[in-house]
């Protein structure tokens, strides 16, 4: 069946838009349907389902997916798309998209699970260590290492900027840098074959996340999910891998309402099948998210720049 002029807004908001806060996604869907998703649950998931099976056929998918640095629900959309044609995006070239992908695996190789590094440690991330991830064909062997050499300290603080602004990235509340929303969204299957650790209670990926403090265990709990595993407040709280005590953390929150139930009703399975490598992944992601917007020279404003993005920070 058809889909009306009500999913199309619903669709057109969030690609128009990038990922949405659950508030403002709601407020579109009782604005169109004239029904609070929150008390109208079954409606909600019914017109999502909807919209996913017929994107299916396009491969996009509508998706819920939380921020680990705040917990809080965002909805988007994510293109399931890996093949040569969505690679032929504009906005990011190779190199950056080297750099990108060399932050990525930086924040998420972090054995403490902070789900963030420094500027300066993603600075100095070298390109070289992406040249193997890189090599699509015979023909780009000899080329790329040059134009990752040559990929300067200001070109990759505007590929940060660039990366922060579009959410790839995001600067996290004390100034570090993290994944963006749409790295969330995105790389959801790039974690799974990657071994991200996945959280014990919600099984999406722990990147930003509280580790057993037992060394030889890997159990890890987002934050935001502690409170789900461990309610009371007082009492033992045995990890659920080996029973040693969890520590307790700065960053558990206390006030933040855990939603229920976080999961779109999909129509295809294709988000659990067997995940792509890193590199078709993320070149897919980011490139078909390119604009037409030209590439700005580097120059002089480039630090202005930075600091600029930190209003759009996440907020822990
Ligand atoms: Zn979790
Ligand atoms: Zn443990």
């Amino acid at each position: 069946m058809a889909l009306s002029w009500r999913h199309h807004v619903l669709i057109q908001a969030l690609l128009s838009r990038g990922p949405m806060t659950e508030e403002d996604f709601h407020a579109v869907f009782a604005g169109v349907s004239g029904k609070d998703p929150v008390t109208h649950r079954q409606l909600f998931n019914e017109v999502l389902l909807k919209i996913n099976k017929e994107l299916a056929y396009v491969q996009f998918e509508l998706r819920a997916c939380q921020n680990q640095y705040d917990g809080k629900v965002h909805y988007g959309m994510v293109n399931n798309v890996a093949d040569e044609q969505s690679k032929l995006g504009t906005k990011y070239s190779v190199p950056q998209i080297a750099f990108y992908k060399g932050v990525v695996e930086a924040i998420v190789q972090d054995v403490a699970t902070q789900g963030c590094i420094s500027s300066i440690d993603a600075l100095h991330i070298q390109l070289e260590n992406q040249v193997q991830n890189c090599q699509s064909s015979q023909d780009t062997q000899s080329r790329i290492p040059a134009a990752f050499k040559s990929f300067t300290m200001s070109q990759k603080e505007k590929t940060l900027n660039d990366l922060i602004k579009d959410q790839w990235l995001c600067y996290t509340s004390d100034g570090r840098i993290g994944l963006g929303l749409r790295s969330f969204f995105d790389l959801r299957s790039w974690f799974f074959s990657n071994d991200v650790p996945s959280c014990e209670v919600c099984n999406e990926a722990g990147v930003k996340a509280s580790v057993c403090s037992n060394e030889g265990c890997t159990v890890r709990i987002h934050y935001y999910c502690l409170k789900k595993k461990f309610p009371q407040r007082k009492g033992s709280r045995a990890c659920p891998g080996c029973g040693t005590e969890w520590p307790r953390s700065e960053f558990e929150v206390d006030h933040l309402d855990v939603p229920e139930q976080t999961q779109v009703p999909s129509a295809d399975l294709s988000s659990r099948k067997r995940p792509r490598r890193m590199k078709a992944e993320a070149v897919a992601a980011v490139q078909s998210q390119s604009e037409t917007q030209n590439e700005a020279p580097c120059g002089p404003t480039q630090r202005r720049r930075l600091r600029s993005c930190k209003t759009e920070s996440v907020e822990t």
